[in-house]
């Protein structure tokens, strides 16, 4: 039969440490052991292999292990040492019966002398009970109840080779009793209870042959299995103990483990234990969680986790509810179920975390858990998530919100067809101007301001967005189309009204472009796209607009950015050019001065006039650098001209709103050595339009360099006259709408004088502009305006020098003119008149 694997491992240990000297090195066996102990596994093998003083367990352990081995052996030496008393003291008086005093005076000093040994050792331990033992603490051990038992095996030896019949029968008991006595008492150190029992084994054999009879083997086989029973006894004694002990040991350990993480989770502020019975009421709670919940141990006790989550009277925490609800009803382990708590009227936020326990018949008697307070957490993050979706300045949403809610708006009501959505694109008009001259704070309160009015619109039914500088979005439903056009009219209107900012009032304005869902499939960047066509028309058109889009924008607009893209082109590879256009002086006739105009070619659409490029470049941002590069070109060649009195610049009201503008004129005239005396810019009303203070400080500067401006296109706005009174000027430019009515309306030439006589008298320069006939060239003349510019004295050329060759008797010497094409026109007066010349006119009409 074979044996099965840990019975072999048994025998093999018994055997070793049968015959193994308790000092001998056993490494190579315990290795060989251990290497089968790592296949058979059980702790009960370790506890065995333990029990015989085999390592298999680390070190520090095993020296426990030790040391309690030898305090069990310890624990019976009184009683070991009373018995060995009694006994020596028995078994002397009857061996000096028939041995010498001496021998039987050695054998008893012997053993005395280990007795107090034992005892010394045992009062020691007592004193200071070992906690640790070394493998040479067991041997020693082992060697002591080696010698012990040799001592005890001379008598039976002794008192058989001398057939002492007293004797014989003293030394069967008390060899008997050794055994049995012996074996048990040092039990728990299994080596050296074997070697106890064997040695008395053999020397019973001994005696058995010695005092060989009719009943030696029968007496034989009696004392053989009397021993093993004895062996087996202790083995199992010893084997048991060493598992035991292991067990707790381990126990302890992880008991100690499980202590240091709980103290370590005690030691964070946030996280706490809790526990429920069976109906969820809470139990045994902590310290931490007194503190956490902010509530009396009593409070607690008498309150299930379910009413904690339900103290806060909350949205989000009554949805949180629920969660806790369904999992505590289903009675299994949950984790990260966040619920809301009122903490002495604060709002706190825990995350749970529990196992179902179990009680001793198996039903389930509550739930122990984790609880973490993570509001400061759930703050931080919907801090973030606020901060991704909202726009910081403002606080209303950003651009990635706003697109993400249409979407799902656009989806939603598409479904349902019963409304209008309407997207709504706003830019500030003259948001820059703030900024630049009032300082970025005072822009940031407007844009507060703004956002507030548009919110105020919107009246939380209209989603709204800021996407980043001065543009802002509305997304809504409405009932008709008439009232989304309302809503853009108000957005714009809203802007209108001053804003207050410190001390200061500022009127913006606003343009928007909007896009109807109406019947078509749009999605959200449909409707962006659209928009956005309509707000580029809108500002195309003059901005301070609302405009809706159209589909034929979709082609006018495409072909307006082709042709932003060519102008962009264009100027970067010098594709640009500039003529001058003579303006003669009318009393002399000579050519005194030059208008520089811009000029584009391009390669297939042919000469683009820069009344319809400029506007795309002060759109593109490009008119900055071209306008310098405007003004470069006529000082260079005009510096070349020194026949020409001055040369006259366009500059556009984008330029002219620069704050580095004056800093970049005074660059160009130094580079180009031209002086600035001989430098005339020509602005537009326009420029006053979007004035907030700087213009007339800026027109001070560059008048103070010598540099004259001129008041061009005057009479085509409705508030020239307003601004000759404001600004500071050299001269006035009349339109050449008002020229063109020299003759053609009964009232052309009065308007005509009433604007000499108005500028002479507020010291001005007069050009006429656009002149082309020889009728008008008398009339102004006759007038007494100071200089003209027309075709009639020549177009645009490329050189300067080309345009000073015109001579007066060139123009004069020209076929009078023609009579008016059209019979003179009655009605409207234009506004630029003061009052009573235009009522004058309107009753000589
Ligand atoms: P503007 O400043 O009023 O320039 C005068 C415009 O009238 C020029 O048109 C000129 O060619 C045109 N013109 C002159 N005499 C006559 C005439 O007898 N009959 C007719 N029909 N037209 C005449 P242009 O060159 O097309 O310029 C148009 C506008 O473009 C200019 O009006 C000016 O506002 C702008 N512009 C031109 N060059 C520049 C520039 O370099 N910078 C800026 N900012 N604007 C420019
Ligand atoms: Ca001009
Ligand atoms: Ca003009």
């Amino acid at each position: 039969m074979a044996l099965n694997a840990n019975w072999k491992l048994i025998l093999r240990t018994v055997c070793f440490a049968l015959l193994s000297p308790g000092s001998h090195d056993k490494s190579r066996d315990w290795r060989l052991l251990s290497r089968q102990t790592k296949t058979s596994g059980p702790d009960t093998t370790r506890g065995l292999l333990l029990a015989f003083g085999y390592p298999v367990v680390e070190e520090f352990l095993a020296r426990r292990v030790r040391a309690a081995q030898i305090a069990g052996i310890a624990r019976l030496t009184p009683f070991v040492i009373i018995a060995n008393t009694i006994n020596a003291l028995v078994v002397a008086p009857v061996f000096l019966q028939f041995l010498p005093v001496s021998y039987v005076v050695i054998w008893l000093s012997a053993i005395a002398a280990l007795l107090s040994v034992t005892t010394f050792k045992w009062l020691k331990a007592k004193r200071t009970p070992i906690e640790l033992a070394s493998r040479r603490g067991l041997s020693k051990a082992v060697r002591h109840a080696t010698i012990l038992s040799s001592l005890w095996a001379v008598v039976p030896i002794v008192a058989f080779a001398n057939g002492n019949t007293a004797g014989m029968w003293i030394a069967s008991c008390v060899t008997t009793a050794m055994i049995c006595g012996g074996g048990f008492a040092l039990a728990t150190v299994p080596q050296a209870a074997i070697r106890w029992v064997a040695i008395l084994f053999l020397a019973s054999t001994v005696t058995l042959a010695i005092d060989s009879n009719a009943f030696m083997w029968p007496l034989f086989f009696l004392l053989l299995s009397f021993t093993l029973v004895v062996i087996g006894s202790v083995t199992s004694t010893g084997w048991l103990f060493a598992s035991h002990f292991l067990a707790e040991a381990e126990l302890k350990q992880r008991g100690e483990l499980i202590a240091l993480l709980l103290n370590e989770f005690e030691e964070k502020d946030s996280d706490w234990i809790w526990e429920s019975d069976a109906r969820g009421f809470l139990r045994n709670a902590s310290e931490r969680f007194l503190n956490a919940s902010g509530r009396s141990k009593q409070d607690l006790h008498a309150l299930r986790m379910i009413d904690l989550a339900y103290s806060l009277k909350d949205t989000d925490a009554r949805m949180a509810v629920g969660k806790l609800e369904a999992a505590v009803s289903s009675k299994e382990a949950f984790r990260d179920i966040v619920i809301g708590v009122d903490v002495n009227g604060q709002e706190r936020w825990w995350s749970l975390a529990a196992r179902p326990i179990v009680d001793a018949k198996g039903s389930f008697a509550g739930y122990q858990g984790v609880a973490s307070d993570i509001t400061e957490a759930r703050r931080a993050s919907a801090l973030v998530s606020h901060l991704a979706e909202h726009d910081s300045l403002t606080g209303i949403g950003n651009r990635s919100w706003f697109l993400k809610q249409s979407e799902q708006l656009l989806n939603e009501e598409s479904r349902s067809g019963q409304s209008l959505l309407a997207l709504f694109l706003i830019d500030l008009d003259n948001f820059k101007v703030v900024n630049d001259t009032s300082g970025h704070p005072a822009g940031d309160e407007l844009l507060r301001q703004v956002a507030g009015r548009f919110s105020e619109l919107g009246d939380g039914k209209t989603m709204l967005a800021r996407f980043g500088g001065d543009e802002f979005a509305a997304f809504g439903s409405f009932v008709c189309e008439q009232s989304a056009a309302a809503f853009a009219e108000e957005l714009v209107n809203v802007t209108r009204k001053p804003f207050r900012i410190g001390r200061r009032d500022f009127a913006i304005g606003a343009t928007v472009g909007f896009a109807r869902l109406g019947e078509s499939n749009d999605t959200i960047d449909d409707l962006m796209r659209k928009a956005d066509i309509a707000l580029y028309k809108a500002k195309e058109s003059g901005r301070g607009r609302a405009l809706a889009f159209e589909s034929e924008m979709e082609r006018e607009v495409r072909e307006r950015r082709a042709l932003e893209s060519d102008l962009r082109e264009a100027f970067e590879y010098g594709k640009l050019n500039v003529e001058f256009q003579p303006i003669v002086d009318s009393r002399s006739g000579k050519v005194v001065s030059s208008e520089v105009l811009v000029r584009w070619l391009h390669p297939t659409r042919g000469e683009v006039p820069p009344d319809i490029f400029i506007p795309i470049a002060e759109h593109a941002g490009l008119i900055l650098p071209l306008g310098n590069w405007v003004l470069k070109k006529a000082c260079t060649a005009a510096a070349q001209c020194p026949e020409l009195e001055s040369v006259a610049v366009n500059l556009s009201s984008v330029q002219f709103l620069d704050p580095n503008l004056v800093e970049h004129i005074m660059t160009v005239l130094t580079e180009t050595g031209f002086p600035p005396e001989r430098l005339v810019l020509e602005i537009t009303e326009s420029v006053f339009l979007q004035d907030f203070g700087s213009a007339s400080q800026k027109l001070e500067t560059l008048r103070g360099y010598g540099i004259r401006i001129a008041l061009d296109d005057f009479g085509t706005g409705y508030s020239s006259l307003s601004y000759l009174r404001q600004y500071k000027f050299d001269k006035i430019k009349i339109d050449k709408s008002f020229v063109d009515e020299i003759g053609e309306r009964s009232d052309g030439l009065a308007i005509i004088s009433a604007v000499i006589a108005l500028a002479h008298n507020l010291g001005l320069e007069v050009t006429a502009e656009g002149v082309e006939r020889q009728l008008q060239v008398d009339a102004l003349r006759t007038l007494g305006c100071d200089t003209m510019q027309g075709y009639y004295f020549g177009k645009p050329a490329t050189s300067p020098v080309q345009i000073t060759r015109i001579k007066k008797e060139d123009w004069l010497d020209r076929a009078p003119s023609t009579a008016p094409s059209h019979p003179p026109a009655r009605g409207r007066l234009p506004a630029l008149l003061p009052a009573p010349i235009r009522d004058l006119k309107a009753d000589q009409a």
